[in-house]
Formats: structure tokens, C-alpha cells, sequence
């Protein structure tokens, strides 16, 4: 049995098998096979050996040429690790003993590998545990024949435990079938923390190398409340999570039945609770869970899940259907956001040295303005479907708000020109997500008609800390008080400038927040549907004029762990079983 801690990522307790998929989703089959078929898989690891060994041997002649002869040294040691005797017959020993097919003994050996260079004090040798998962996955794309594993096609529910998982893949998965998600990289606020959360999927990231410690069809648990993984549990261990399971489900029960009751504090103050959607089918989960409209259609998607840019006519379908699936609620559809880890077709993020503060989002629009009239020419078409607002992401300066509202009114004047209908008093607002546009908030607010707090973004830009690198993510904190100065900042320009303001970051959806956002002023909040119920709770079990008590408070503190602490004890005395 091995126990990780990782992130939570995604509520929830899953027990399962593991299915792993190494970085490049091949899944490795763990099945015993015919007898006579064991010479053919003992010939297919040595055909896969034979020419990994010649492709390494072809690199470290190119480095030698081109980099110098201690980057060549790296594929030597390659070339020679394939090359070792021992290594082969530990795998054949493997496939003729076990029954096993060649690529799951090769993934077994490589694992035990992993694990002894992992547990030696050499740092040089520690270092070397990358350059194995390198030839793993080098030989492994031999002997499975390149074939990339189609995860839209599972027949059993599984653990996806794998190094890292791209929106796309994630939302290509069948939901029924995936009981968890254990990644071994990423953090709280990653995109692929947002998509399990919104799928309503536990999962724990920044697991480091749980896809080694972790065999494919392993019983695993995954424990997303508390971003634990345990593998190969023991009996007492899988009745402890049978339990914390049922324990989990019977809340979720009782917060289900404060669906159809109103977001209002014990002293009256009525909260708009949104939700935070990326494809139009989640809006009738989300009126299921009681949001009263969408307060954040997250785009890309579209644009990430083919190999094409999707037409104008794809769009507009999407927008369409989000805005009749909402029956008349507000729907704010956010501008689309691309770059960093979202990349469309075309999109290369290598250009830039840093991917967060380079050519993305909005920035990337404005460069790339047919890209960019397409996708607002498909929006402002949808906007006679029902009530929807326009979102601009990721602004720094006034100039840009600018030039996205004038390039929206010069699509206005096309679709006049062509006498195509549109919603001409269409709301259009910005996201408050750098720094800056949170020090500017008044600015910003006289020029749009709302504000929507994206905490993800800001806590990230105002710590400088990627919120999708595990490395770092101690010290990623959406309390920290420089944020939470900042959010208080754009709440109070809103109000001053009288437009409305709402929050849509991760953040909103955590109860462990609620209080201090309603305190500094907060009435609007937007999150992942199956976070509503809880976050409604909350608002229902406390009151405003505390809430404000609690900001006073908050904003006098100087360092995050105290801003937690209290934050954590708060909420306790109000809902004590909650677990903060
Ligand atoms: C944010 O940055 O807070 C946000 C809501 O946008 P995203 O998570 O899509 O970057
Ligand atoms: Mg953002």
C-alpha cells in the first residue's frame, strides 16, 4: 500500500482501477495472454529495443555534433541502459513467467527501476529518473505501435491517473466512466482542476510521480477532499474510504435540498449565485444545482477540442444553445481565451519564454483580428437568443478595452450592413485579473457596463506564482492579503462607479471564502455548478453585518496563514461539520 498527498483538486472519495496513461496517453494493457503468443510479444520488445537504441544512438551523434559532448553523454546513457542485457531478460522474465504482454512487463521493469534510482542519495543518479521515464516512453511508443489510446471509447469505469490532462482530453472523456483523476503535475486552479471540478470528478493533482507508483489496473483510492491518493489499499483503509464515501454522499443529498431555496443571508441580503460553465450542455446541470444564470461561459474549449478552428456557423450553434438552455437567465459570455495552456490549432506557446505574460487571451485576439471578428460575429448572432452579456478576458490597460469594444462595434456595423439581427445594448464588461486592472478598477468601471473578479489570474499575477505549477503552489493562495486588498479594491470602484461587479474565480466556489467575499461587498458570485449547494449554504447560515466584521478583520492581517486560520475557525462556528 503507498499513500500520496497531493492537491485537492476535486472534491469527492473514488475507488477503482487505475488506467495510466504515461504523457503521450498511451494506456498500457494489463492482461495475461495466450501461451502462444509469448514468443510474438518477446519479438516485439526486441524490435522495440533494437530501434529505440538506434534512434538514441542517431540523437547522441546529432548532440555530440551540434551541443557538445555533455549533452551527448545523456543519450550514451540511454543507449546504453536500452542496450543491457539485464534489461531485457528482467522483461522477458516477466512476459514468460507472468503472461504478460510486452509493453506491461516493460512498464513493470521500468517501474522498479524508477523507484531504486528515485531512492538514492546520488543526486546525479536522482537526476537520472527523468531520463528513464524518457526511454519508457520512447520504447513503449515501439512496442504499442504508436497507437495513441482513444479514450472516448472505455467499456469500465477507471482512476485516470496520468502525468497531466489537457481540457480537451478531460472533457472528451465519458463522465460515467471516469471515477477520478490522479496528475501528477498541476495546482488548485490548473485547467485541469477546474474542468474535474466542473465535471464534478474528484481529483488530486501535483502528485509528482504517482503514473510510476501507480500500475495500470491497480485498485486505487483517490480522496479529493483531502488531495490524497492511496494505492493498493488495505482492507481496513478501502472500509474507511467505503465509509467517507457514503459520509460524502449523504451531504451532498442534504445540500440537494437547498436547491430551490433563495441565496439570502439570516439578515435578508439576497446573493446572486452563477455558474461557471465551457460547454453549452452544462447549463441545464447548472439550473439543476440552482445557479441563476451563467456568470462565466469559459469559450476555448471550442477551440481546443479539434484540430480545426471551429466556423463561425460552430460558434454560433454553441452560443445559441447555451443561451436557450438558460430560458431567459443571464448568460456572460466570456471572450475567448487562449494561450498559456490552452492552445488552439496554429497556436505555438514555444514562442514565447514566458507563456502566462505573453502573446494570450485578449492580446492574442487583437493580433489575430479575422480569428477574433469570426468568434464576436458568432456571439453577437447568438445574443437574440435570451439575455447575454459579453466578457473581455485578461485586460492590463485601458487601450485594450479600447480596441476589443471597438472591434466589436466595427462587427456591429458588418452585421448591420448585411442585415443580420443582433442584441445592439448587448452589457459588455472585463475581467479583473492582472494587477493592474484592479489598481485601475475605477478607470476600468467607467468604461464597461460590469466587472468580473478572476481571483485564478489574480492571485497568480500578484504573487507571481504559476498557478498551474505544482513546484510552487505552497505559495499560491487566492487570501493572501495583497489579493484580497486587491479584490476589496475593485468591489468598492464598482460600487463607486455603480456598475456591477461579480467574482468567477475558483474562489467564489469555496465556502471557505464566502463570508470575507460577502463582507467586502460581494453579492454576485459565479462557480462551478456543484459547488452552489454548499456556497448557498453558507450564505443562508450566516449574516451580512458579520461578514463585514470578518473583512475588517481580514483586511487588517498581513500574512496568508493567519488570513487561513481564521478564515478556517469562522467558518467552523457556523457550520461546524464542515471540514475547512
Ligand atoms: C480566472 O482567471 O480567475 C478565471 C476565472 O479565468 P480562467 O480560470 O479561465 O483563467
Ligand atoms: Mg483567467
Amino acid at each position: 500500500m503507498i499513500t500520496k498527498k497531493g492537491i485537492n483538486a476535486s472534491p469527492g472519495v473514488a475507488i477503482g482501477p487505475a488506467l495510466v496513461l504515461d504523457t503521450e496517453e498511451y494506456r498500457i494493457p494489463h492482461r495475461t495472454i495466450d501461451p502462444a503468443q509469448l514468443p510474438a510479444q518477446v519479438r516485439n520488445l526486441d524490435a522495440a529495443l533494437d530501434a529505440s537504441r538506434q534512434e538514441v544512438s542517431e540523437l547522441r551523434l546529432a548532440a555530440a555534433r551540434k551541443l557538445g559532448d555533455e549533452t551527448a553523454a545523456i543519450f550514451s546513457f540511454h543507449e546504453q541502459f536500452i542496450a543491457d542485457p539485464k534489461l531485457r531478460a528482467g522483461v522477458v522474465d516477466l512476459i514468460e513467467q507472468h503472461r504478460f504482454t510486452a509493453a506491461y512487463a516493460f512498464a513493470q521493469v521500468m517501474n522498479q527501476r524508477q523507484k531504486l534510482f528515485r531512492n538514492v542519495a546520488d543526486p546525479y543518479l536522482k537526476e537520472r529518473v527523468r531520463d528513464l521515464y524518457d526511454i519508457e516512453k520512447r520504447v513503449l511508443r515501439h512496442i504499442l505501435g504508436r497507437t495513441r489510446e482513444d479514450m472516448t471509447r472505455l467499456t469500465e469505469p477507471v482512476i485516470v491517473v496520468a502525468h497531466d490532462i489537457t481540457p480537451s482530453q478531460a472533457i472528451s472523456f465519458d463522465r460515467r466512466l471516469i471515477l477520478a483523476f490522479a496528475i501528477n503535475v498541476g495546482g488548485q486552479t490548473s485547467h485541469m482542476s477546474i474542468i474535474a471540478r466542473m465535471l464534478g470528478i474528484p481529483a488530486v493533482v501535483a502528485l509528482n510521480d504517482i503514473t510510476t507508483d501507480v500500475s495500470g489496473g491497480e485498485t486505487i483510492v483517490v480522496d479529493g477532499s483531502n488531495g490524497i491518493v492511496v494505492a493498493n489499499p488495505d482492507k481496513e483503509t478501502l472500509n474507511r474510504y467505503r465509509e467517507q464515501q457514503r459520509e460524502f454522499e449523504r451531504f451532498n443529498i442534504q445540500l440537494r435540498a437547498l436547491r430551490d431555496e433563495p441565496a439570502v443571508t439570516r439578515d435578508g441580503l439576497p446573493v446572486q449565485l452563477l455558474a461557471n460553465i465551457e460547454v453549452p450542455e452544462e447549463v441545464s446541470r447548472a439550473i439543476e444545482a440552482g445557479a441563476e444564470g451563467v456568470g462565466l461561459y469559459r469559450t476555448e474549449l471550442l477551440f481546443l477540442s479539434s484540430p480545426r478552428l471551429p466556423t463561425e456557423e460552430q460558434q454560433y450553434e454553441a452560443f445559441r444553445a447555451a443561451l436557450r438552455a438558460a430560458q431567459g437567465r443571464p448568460v456572460v459570455i466570456r471572450t475567448i481565451d487562449l494561450g498559456a495552456d490552452k492552445l488552439a490549432p496554429g497556436m505555438s506557446a514555444q514562442q514565447d519564454h514566458n507563456p502566462v505574460l505573453g502573446l494570450r487571451s485578449l492580446r492574442y485576439c487583437l493580433i489575430h483580428l479575422d480569428m477574433f471578428k469570426v468568434h464576436l460575429r458568432a456571439i453577437l448572432r447568438a445574443s437574440v437568443e435570451g439575455d447575454m452579456r459579453i466578457m473581455f478576458p485578461m485586460i492590463a490597460t485601458v487601450m485594450e478595452l479600447r480596441q476589443a469594444k471597438a472591434t466589436l462595434a466595427d462587427v456591429m456595423e458588418d452585421l448591420d450592413e448585411e442585415g443580420i439581427a443582433f442584441r445592439r445594448n448587448v452589457p459588455i464588461g472585463m475581467m479583473v485579473e492582472t494587477p493592474a486592472a484592479a489598481l485601475l478598477a475605477g478607470a476600468f468601471a467607467r468604461e464597461c457596463a460590469f466587472l468580473s473578479i478572476g481571483t485564478n489570474d489574480l492571485t497568480q499575477y500578484t504573487l507571481a506564482v504559476d498557478r498551474a505549477n505544482e513546484r510552487v503552489a505552497q505559495l499560491y493562495s487566492a487570501h493572501n492579503p495583497a489579493v484580497v486588498r486587491l479584490i476589496h479594491q475593485v468591489i468598492r470602484n464598482a460600487r463607486r462607479y455603480k456598475v456591477s461587479v461579480s467574482l468567477c474565480g475558483e474562489m467564489a466556489g469555496n465556502t471557505l471564502y464566502t463570508q470575507l467575499l460577502l463582507g467586502l461587498g460581494l453579492q454576485r458570485f459565479s462557480m462551478a455548478p456543484g459547488d452552489i449547494p454548499a456556497v448557498k449554504r453558507i450564505v443562508r447560515s450566516t449574516t451580512i453585518e458579520r461578514c463585514r466584521q470578518i473583512a475588517r478583520k481580514v483586511i487588517e492581517f498581513d500574512a496568508d496563514r493567519q488570513v487561513l486560520n481564521y478564515l478556517r475557525e469562522e467558518l467552523r462556528s457556523i457550520v461546524p461539520e464542515e471540514d475547512a
